[in-house]
């Protein structure tokens, strides 16, 4: 929808029972969120799809669900405990927090993304450019600190330093520890991937916007092992792939976009990494981060385990370490893409209007919604139909109200199919079966509904 805001959003979410504020009676925890009945369905059903393609329908990967809380040698290897790190900044005048980083790509409309500038880059870049508080416009800035974003807790009853533990900033590194089990385990040759989704916690500087960056998220994430050499051809792959999901789960084209990382940007073990960008309310925002990364994670691994983690390739012989491409995805982020794209508000013909989800019918919450037209004479026959198809999709049932009511809910929700129990159903056994989108209705045999559903919901 044109001009959709955020607060929109934030707003249909609650209402349709999508998203709720976390604690709400307690008065909120500021950028916690929960998910209510149809935010979970929703949300599982986009995970599912991303494991459709990227590991059931794709025979290159294995799954993976690793513990949140791992051994913290794991953070030490990876780099994170000393430098997963975000710019922060403080305005003197008004005292609001900024990330540092993201003061520049705002305040230069995107032109600068300071993405890896070091703090005295940053520094000069704000003084010389004269950059000025969002909030209070004035430009008068504390020096850059770094602010380490990895959560920390106490293992086990004695609190002394050595039990410390972190919560997970990333679901990647319990691959990357997994390397040599899903190796063994699956006789897996390169290449091959391992995916996993979960949560990750980061104490973000400036959670916002809705669900699009809060400090606990989750991720869906691969990693691509492959031939060191043969790591751009997998990187071009994936990228081709992650986009061509994106068209398939039903996002427009013209609001999705490629931002290659400049070499300035790139971490220093990338060979290449690139942002697939979806324009939200609020702007262009990193949707998918994909990046060569090198044999970077192992190495580090292999050096703080002392283990071996090459690979011994079983027809050249030849050992080596693993190339790594990531195509790392917040499944939050794309939750709030996939609403943000969908929502819709229409005339009907007949002058009503009409909030609609026009969604991709496999991430619907309900498949389908059973209406009997008039309570009293069709409740029976509409509960007998609820029961059998409720073993085949997940479906609502709905008796109250108008039947026009009843459609306007169900087409908010994104209810691809509304099922209207009548006296024809009674008489003839068969049912009004109405579509969300076209709003067209078809007569169909109680006999046939699951192949007229199963036939227009297949991926
Ligand atoms: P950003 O630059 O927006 O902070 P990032 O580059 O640090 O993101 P990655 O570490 O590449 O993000 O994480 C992979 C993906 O995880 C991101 O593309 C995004 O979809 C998601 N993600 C990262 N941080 C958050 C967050 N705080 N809240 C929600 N999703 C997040």
């Amino acid at each position: 929808m044109e001009n959709l805001t955020m607060e929109k959003v934030v707003n249909y979410a609650k209402n349709y029972g999508f998203i709720f504020q976390g604690s709400e009676i307690y008065g909120g925890l500021s950028n916690s969120w929960d998910y209510g009945p149809l935010g979970t369905m929703l949300k599982e059903n986009i995970r599912n799809f991303w494991k459709q393609k990227f590991i059931t329908e794709n025979k290159l990967n294995y799954g993976l669900d690793a513990a949140i809380i791992m051994n913290p040698n794991v953070w030490i290897a990876s780099g994170h405990v000393a430098s997963f790190a975000d710019p922060l900044i403080d305005c003197k005048k008004c005292k609001a927090r900024h990330r540092a980083d993201h003061l520049i790509s705002e305040f230069t409309k995107g032109k600068e993304t300071a993405d890896g500038w070091s703090n005295e880059k940053i520094e000069k870049y704000i003084t010389d450019n004269k950059v000025v508080c969002p909030t209070c416009k004035k430009s008068d800035f504390t020096p850059v600190r770094k602010f380490n974003l990895l959560f920390e807790t106490k293992i086990g009853v004695v609190d002394e330093s050595k039990s410390t533990v972190y919560l997970r900033g990333e679901t990647a590194q319990g691959i990357f520890v997994n390397f040599k089990n899903v190796e063994r385990a699956m006789r897996a040759k390169i290449p091959f991937g391992i995916c996993q989704t979960g949560k990750a916690f980061r104490n973000e500087v400036t959670p916002g916007n809705f669900i699009f960056r809060t400090r606990e998220f989750e991720q869906m994430e691969l990693e691509f092992f492959c031939k060191p050499g043969t790591d751009l051809e997998w990187f071009k792959y994936w990228k081709d792939y992650c986009i061509n999901f994106l068209y398939l789960i039903g996002l427009d084209k013209e609001k999705l976009r490629f931002r290659d990382h400049t070499k300035e940007e790139l971490s220093f073990y990338s060979k290449a990494t690139t942002d697939i960008e979806y324009l939200y309310p609020m702007g262009w925002g990193e949707l998918w981060g994909i990046a060569d990364r090198t044999d970077y994670d192992l190495t580090v691994h292999e050096k703080h385990s002392r283990k071996d983690l090459h690979y011994l390739d079983p027809e050249t012989h030849e050992k080596y370490l693993p190339y790594v491409v990531e195509p790392s995805i917040g499944l939050d982020r794309l939750f709030l893409a996939v609403i943000c794209n969908a929502y819709n508000e229409e005339t009907l013909d007949n002058g009503d209007t009409r909030e609609l989800l026009k969604i991709n019918y496999n991430l619907a919450p309900y498949k389908i919604n059973v209406l009997p037209l008039i309570k009293k004479l069709h409740n029976e026959k509409a509960e007998e139909l609820f029961n059998m198809l409720s073993k085949k999709f997940p479906i609502s049932y709905d008796e109250s109200g108008s039947i026009g009511k009843r459609y306007r809910r169900a087409d908010a929700i994104g209810t691809p199919f509304c099922i209207t129990v009548d006296d024809e159903t009674l008489n003839n056994n068969t049912v009004t079966i109405r579509n969300r989108d076209t709003t067209k209705q078809d007569i169909v045999n109680i006999d046939d509904i699951i192949s007229y559903i199963e036939e227009q919901i297949c991926v």
